[in-house]
């Protein structure tokens, strides 16, 4: 049995073609069609689609299936983050979290692209999990699915579990899904990839699809960045930031995010570097102070540190802003999505 949640439109409508719809334009119709159905309407059987034929209905019936992930657990902390729990059909555990932003009518939706992660990068407690498996596309939208059933969701960020350049075939597939103006019909701008800086991957996704790229730099030399994230040993900063720059002459803007450590990559020095580093890129850098957990050694700055990184930065004319941490004593802040830590954390 097929996946629903599986096919692009496009992909669907070659499926739908030898259905006695033998002209591309037909499909290709029915296709648009049941898409709405189930993205636009919640449809959630083939039998509600009255406007199909009924041979069509009973084919669909037989070989296609809707995939339904199933909620385990959900966790809501008091500024607004909600924090899901999913079981998939091996019953691996993933999680994935919506964050209200505070003033605006932003909701972001944060998903996972794997089970664990395997890039090991040792601030990070997804990292300390290893990895078990990528997710197919259809775990990946039925996630999207099932938070905007619960809010009103703008933005999609791929900040959850998981790097997901290392899923790239299905990452890929399942964005056409979200950009598709008769699914959910997201704007390029809304979507969001982080990576820890698969370089060659950067380049590919590049080349197939238009969506916003946010790289996780988190230090700005190549003995300090190996140390903590060991991605750096095989594609080192000046790989990765030329991969950067080309993805950003055809794509948008870069954001660069930088975890800050206290006394590790904190200081004035390293604000100095960072400059340095990305002249050149159209960016804005997100400063995300460590949210500490029980998996890794590094600490959180102070504030003033967090405040004087930053302003160093601004004082420089560059974009620069402080994700303030949400969700933290629920766990779900960002590096702090793990399928291990729901048994003490998610009740
Ligand atoms: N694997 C991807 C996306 C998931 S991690 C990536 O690494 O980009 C999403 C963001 O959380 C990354 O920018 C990462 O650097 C950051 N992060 C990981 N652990 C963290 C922690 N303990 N505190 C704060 N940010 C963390
Ligand atoms: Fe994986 Fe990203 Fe965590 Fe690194 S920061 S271990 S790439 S999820």
């Amino acid at each position: 049995m097929l996946y629903f949640q599986s096919f692009t439109l496009d992909a669907l409508a070659l499926i739908l073609r030898p259905q006695s719809l033998t002209d591309e334009r037909r499909a290709r119709m029915r296709a648009r069609q049941i898409f709405q159905w189930v993205y636009q309407k919640g449809a959630v059987s083939w039998d509600e689609m009255t406007d199909l034929s009924k041979d069509l209905r009973s084919w669909l019936k037989e070989n296609v299936a809707f995939y339904n992930i199933n909620k385990k657990e959900s966790k809501q902390s008091i500024d607004g983050t909600h924090k899901f729990l999913w079981e998939l059909e091996d019953h691996k555990t993933i999680e994935s979290v919506i964050i209200p932003a505070n003033k605006e009518e932003r909701i972001t939706a944060c998903i996972s692209t794997q089970v664990g992660c395997a890039m090991g990068c040792k601030f990070c407690l997804t990292g300390v999990q290893g990895l078990s498996r990528n997710l197919k596309t259809y775990e990946i939208i039925a996630q999207v699915y099932e938070l905007r059933k619960i809010a009103q969701v703008t933005n999609i960020v791929f900040m959850g579990m998981g790097e997901p350049l290392h899923n790239l075939e299905n990452l890929i597939t399942a964005c056409q899904i979200l950009l598709d103006p008769y699914s959910f019909g997201f704007s390029k701008r809304k979507v969001t990839v982080s990576t820890s800086g698969i370089v060659p991957a950067i380049e590919k996704l590049g080349k197939q699809i238009s969506v916003s790229l946010a790289v996780s730099l988190n230090a700005v030399t190549d003995e300090k960045r190996s140390k903590i994230m060991p991605v750096n040993k095989k594609w080192n900063l000046a790989l990765l930031l030329k991969a950067c720059k080309d993805y950003s002459k055809c794509n948008r803007r870069i954001t660069f995010e930088y975890v800050l450590l206290k006394d590790f990559n904190d200081s004035l020095e390293d604000a100095a570097r960072l400059v340095k580093l990305v002249r050149g890129i159209p960016c804005k850098i997100n400063l995300i102070p460590m949210n500490e957990h029980t998996g890794s050694v590094y600490k959180r700055p102070t504030e003033v540190a967090v405040r004087a990184f930053q302003k160093y930065l601004l004082d420089r004319h560059m974009t620069a802003t402080v994700r303030i941490s949400k969700g933290v004593e629920i766990l779900a802040a960002c590096g702090q999505l793990s399928s291990v830590s729901q048994k003490t954390c998610v009740k």
